[in-house]
């Protein structure tokens, strides 16, 4: 028999094929495995509060119509866990659709005021004070509701992590504009750091369970920047405070004059 002689040329091309190859199945594999984690996540942290429903309906059903006094407890832990499980759901649902990265609906609109109106919200809610600062009307094309959604979620964390007031500083970068939303609160240890970005990532699990959290909102932070090819940062030392830094690029219209708005109540 004759052997055939590969040509040098086409053993690399076969070379790098060969490595592309390996670095697909290597990238489908990652993906894979985050999604076994993410499910996995997912059940777990549903899990919690349908047990706590599961045993108070079960208490219910035994004691219910001869302990009065149970009825209010279970009813307002019941209330209490569906709304978080509903809660839960929303935000992962959300994380699901913002996987396409790409914003849905662009429109051009003013993000100060957009800022304003979120804090001016939450202080009501939380009946505690958020400086906004902005100099001029800024305007970002953008998804409105998505860029909603990430301020509420920063803004949100900024009350929740602190007892202090929170102030909020736009700026123009040029081409970008950058939001600052600073606290001064507990602070995030530096290992943890680098993943608090991650879905279900929460520094302290049981504090944050009472404070109502799920660790997924800065998940779907990232994933509302990167859809807008934006950059989120954050800086944070312990219990001196947090801030969070987001870029994005900013629209066509732009109008001068000086203005600030502050949140009072
Ligand atoms: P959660 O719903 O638990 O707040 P997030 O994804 O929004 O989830 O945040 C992840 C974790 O990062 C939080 O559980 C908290 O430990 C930490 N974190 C987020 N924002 C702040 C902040 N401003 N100050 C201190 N810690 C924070």
């Amino acid at each position: 028999f004759e052997r055939i002689q590969v040509p040098e040329q086409s053993k690399d091309e076969l070379d790098q094929m060969g490595q592309t190859f390996n670095r697909m199945i290597e990238l489908l594999e990652e993906n894979y495995k985050k999604q076994q984690q993410f499910v996995s996540d997912a059940s777990h942290e549903l899990r919690t509060p349908l047990t706590v429903i599961e045993s108070y309906t079960s208490l219910l059903k035994r004691w219910g119509k001869a302990k009065p006094e149970l009825l209010e407890e279970a009813v307002e832990a019941i209330y209490e866990e569906s709304g978080r499980m509903k809660g839960l759901t929303e935000q992962m649902l959300a994380l699901a659709i913002g996987r396409n990265d790409q914003p849905t609906k662009l429109s051009e609109f003013e993000l100060g005021k957009l800022v304003h109106d979120i804090a001016k919200r939450l202080e009501q809610t939380f009946n505690r004070k958020i400086h906004v600062n902005v100099n001029e009307h800024y305007f970002i094309s953008a998804d409105e509701a998505q860029i909603k959604q990430l301020i509420f979620i920063l803004l949100e964390n900024g009350l929740k992590y602190s007892d202090d007031s929170l102030s909020v500083d736009i700026v123009d970068e040029d081409r970008e504009i950058r939001l600052d939303v600073r606290d001064k609160g507990i602070g995030i240890p530096e290992n943890d750091l680098p993943y608090v970005f991650e879905r279900f990532f929460r520094v302290d699990k049981a504090r944050s369970r009472q404070t109502g959290g799920s660790g997924l909102g800065l998940a779907i932070a990232k994933s509302i920047i990167q859809a807008h090819s934006g950059e989120i940062t954050v800086r944070s030392l312990e219990n001196i405070g947090t801030t969070f830094t987001v870029i994005l690029p900013k629209g066509n219209k732009s109008a001068k004059g000086r203005i600030m708005l502050e949140s009072k109540r």
